[in-house]
């Protein structure tokens, strides 16, 4: 029988909570990064325990700390032992020249009624050359609690551990699994390991005092499901195959070969930057969805928000109506954008946020006189799938068959390359592709639509980048010539550069118009802004109605879609928000120069999120066929990567974490083994 993967729904006291649980315990994990702190954080708020940590290495990542952030009010005890570098504690001491020992460590345990005691790492990691957690767990006399991820490979880990203890005659207060629900792996652990599972913590997201606080109040008031709750079996509709193959008699997918392409991932939960699939396997989404997930997958502030506007108004035509979330996004976004724009234009998408923009500059043009408006773009550029949108973007397999249907577009070299901004092939393509604008500004002054452009990267054209001060002096040209210009920011907008705006900066530069969607409702609905100067709006007021800017869309400011993008500007405006950003620009470089010490990839670049590299001999295009293998590649060993030809580009939501970046990587390099 099939067996539901999250198949627990019962409620369920955890023996945590009993009066017999032992109010002294020392805690213990599989190994590293299976979740400890969390485990302490939960099991420090459900006793109301002191919490001591004896051996920390590595004061930057330091538990105690985190254990605070995670748990405040807990009482904290410093640990004994305090060693700089993030290393096993025997390798730390020994670089540090000092010897540390159980028995010195267990002249400090602290006196508390209910006291928790977190190990390093796992139970035979290493104290001095002959001494080990273990030494430890048994000097202190104190039941142990295993900590186990709830994910595959966890029954051998928990098992092995549990043997370890047993050997050594420690007592076991139980196991906690810390994770999604995966198959009936809590109970294979007690039953094999002749323990009780005390508990689940699921994926917490965002990891804070919060969400730790609600998760521990269901736990104490038994709404939680026991660990071990018989799988309830799953409807015949709801097998994995079985969607996998209705899907495949109805569903036609956007870019998707159907004679070709492997069966799609059916993706039951999201959460931060991971997705489960029906049957239980977990994959970090390197593509952040598309490209639209930044703060992460179900962010409970916006799904709340969501959630409460829709009980509000949930829609209204916006031509005669107006309404609050549609005002206030408004004047967030142009208190926000750069440049001086004071109007904005709601639609659905991407594309659409761009047609309008063109739409608008082409009329005003025309309102100005101007009998046959010209609107110019760059090679390799991508501005989306509707007809508008095509005509502004490259000519590539996507658009290629529609030219003769496409409006003349005026085609400008590309400043861009796949390399990172600012090296020395891509400062001599910036001169050249000025000299050839400015050459083309001069020449069509007066007749100008507009420009349209994406800033700093080209993303669907491959990743390809380009330097701020292109930006810069193109801008300059623009002021120069009268150009109106378009920075499309659909898939550079809300951090994805490091920036909020790829175009912010000092100097500011001055667009006509920006083109938001992607991250503007923090990727959880479909919605197009573009935010416009004055004088565009202005060219369109006029006593004779025939001169109305005649564009709209049923869903045009939805109020859920605005309720999305409040709570994300929320979100953006959060503490070190763009410093979180950097640091994750930091780790994917540090990442990218491992990769490139082992395997011969080139083009290496990052930009804010976004990094991003050139198979071996890399022919150009969408069609090159290995990205494809590697995706597939990646896919198996779980994670979501979809190479644009082959360029591979890793870019998952800015809320990854260290470990979950770290384990992409390890993923791309198992998978580019393989090539
Ligand atoms: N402009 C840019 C720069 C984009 O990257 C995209 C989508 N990748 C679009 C426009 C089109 O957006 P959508 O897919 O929402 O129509």
């Amino acid at each position: 029988m099939d067996i539901q993967a999250n198949g627990e729904d019962a409620a369920f006291r955890t023996p945590i909570l009993a009066e017999e649980f032992p109010a002294h315990i020392f805690l213990t994990g599989t190994g590293t990064g299976v979740g400890k702190t969390v485990a302490s954080a939960v099991l420090c708020r459900l006793r109301e325990a002191e919490y001591w940590k004896p051996i920390q290495s590595g004061q930057l990542e330091d538990d105690t700390l985190e254990l605070l952030r995670l748990a405040p009010g807990t009482a904290v005890h410093l640990p004994a032992v305090s060693l700089r570098e993030p290393a096993s504690p025997h390798l730390s001491a020994q670089r540090e020249g000092v010897r540390i020992s159980v028995e010195e460590i267990c002249q400090g345990v602290p006196e508390a009624y209910y006291l928790l005691v977190e190990g390093a790492g796992g139970l035979l990691v290493p104290v001095n050359e002959s001494q080990s957690m273990a030494d430890l767990a048994q000097r202190l006399a104190m039941p142990v609690v295993v900590v186990a991820s709830s994910t595959l490979g966890t029954i051998n880990h928990a098992l092995l551990t549990l043997e370890a203890l047993k050997s050594r005659g420690l007592a076991v207060a139980g196991v906690v699994l810390v994770g999604p629900a995966h198959g009936s792996n809590a109970r294979a652990i007690r039953d094999r390991g002749g323990v009780p599972v005390l508990l689940r913590i699921p994926e917490m997201f965002p990891l804070d005092a919060a969400v730790i606080d609600r998760f521990c109040q269901d736990v104490a008031a038994g709404r939680v499901a026991d660990p071990c709750g018989e799988a309830t079996p799953v409807a015949a509709s709801e097998r994995p195959g079985d969607l996998v193959a209705r899907n495949a008699r109805v569903v036609w997918h956007p870019y998707a070969q159907h004679a070709t392409m492997p069966d799609p991932l059916a993706v039951e939960r999201a959460h931060g930057a991971l997705l489960w699939t029906q049957d239980g396997n977990e994959y970090i989404d390197a593509v952040s969805s598309w490209w639209v997930t930044g703060h992460g997958h179900g962010h409970p502030a916006v799904a709340r928000a969501i959630a409460d506007q829709a009980l509000k108004l949930e829609q209204v035509i916006f031509s005669g109506c107006t309404h609050e979330p549609a005002v206030r996004v408004a004047e967030r976004l142009l208190e926000k954008v750069p440049g001086r724009l004071s109007r904005v234009f709601y639609s659905d998408n991407g594309s659409t946020a761009v047609e309008v923009a063109i739409k608008a500059l082409v009329q005003r043009a025309l309102r100005l006189g101007c009998e046959r408006p010209r609107v110019a773009a760059f090679d390799g550029a991508y501005h989306g799938d509707t007809f508008g949108a095509m005509a502004a973007s490259a000519r590539s397999p996507f658009t290629r068959e529609f030219d003769p249907w496409l409006f003349e577009v005026d085609r400008l070299p590309s400043p861009a390359g796949p390399w990172q901004a600012g090296c020395e092939a891509g400062q001599e393509k910036e001169r050249a592709a000025l000299a050839a604008f400015s050459a083309w500004a001069q020449a069509n002054r007066g007749s100008i639509a507009c420009v349209v452009i994406e800033p700093l990267v080209q993303g669907s054209g491959g990743m390809h980048m380009y330097s701020r001060a292109f930006l810069l002096e193109f801008d300059k040209i623009c002021q120069t010539y009268d150009v109106p210009w378009v920075a499309d920011e659909v898939f550079t907008g809300f951090g994805r550069t490091g920036n909020l705006f790829a175009c912010d900066g000092d100097p500011e530069l001055r667009p006509w118009a920006v083109c938001l969607s992607k991250g503007l409702t923090a990727g959880f609905l479909p919605m197009g802004a573009t935010c416009f100067r004055e004088e565009v709006f202005e060219a369109f007021l006029s006593h004779d109605r025939s001169l109305t800017f005649f564009h709209g869309h049923s869903y045009t400011a939805n109020p859920l879609g605005c309720a999305a993008a409040l709570a994300g500007l929320d979100l953006c405006e959060e503490p070190g928000y763009l410093e979180r950003m950097a640091v994750l620009e930091a780790r994917h470089r540090e990442q990218l120069e491992l990769l490139g010490q082992r395997f011969p990839i080139s083009g290496v670049r990052t930009l804010g999120g976004i990094a991003a590299f050139e198979l071996p001999d890399a022919p150009e295009g969408y069609l090159a066929s290995r990205g494809q293998l590697l995706s597939l590649a990646c896919r198996e060993r779980g994670a979501l990567v979809r190479p644009l030809g082959d360029t591979i580009y890793l870019m998952p939501p800015y809320c990854i974490r260290k470990g979950e970046l770290e384990r992409l990587y390890r993923i791309v390099a198992a998978s580019l083994a393989t090539l």
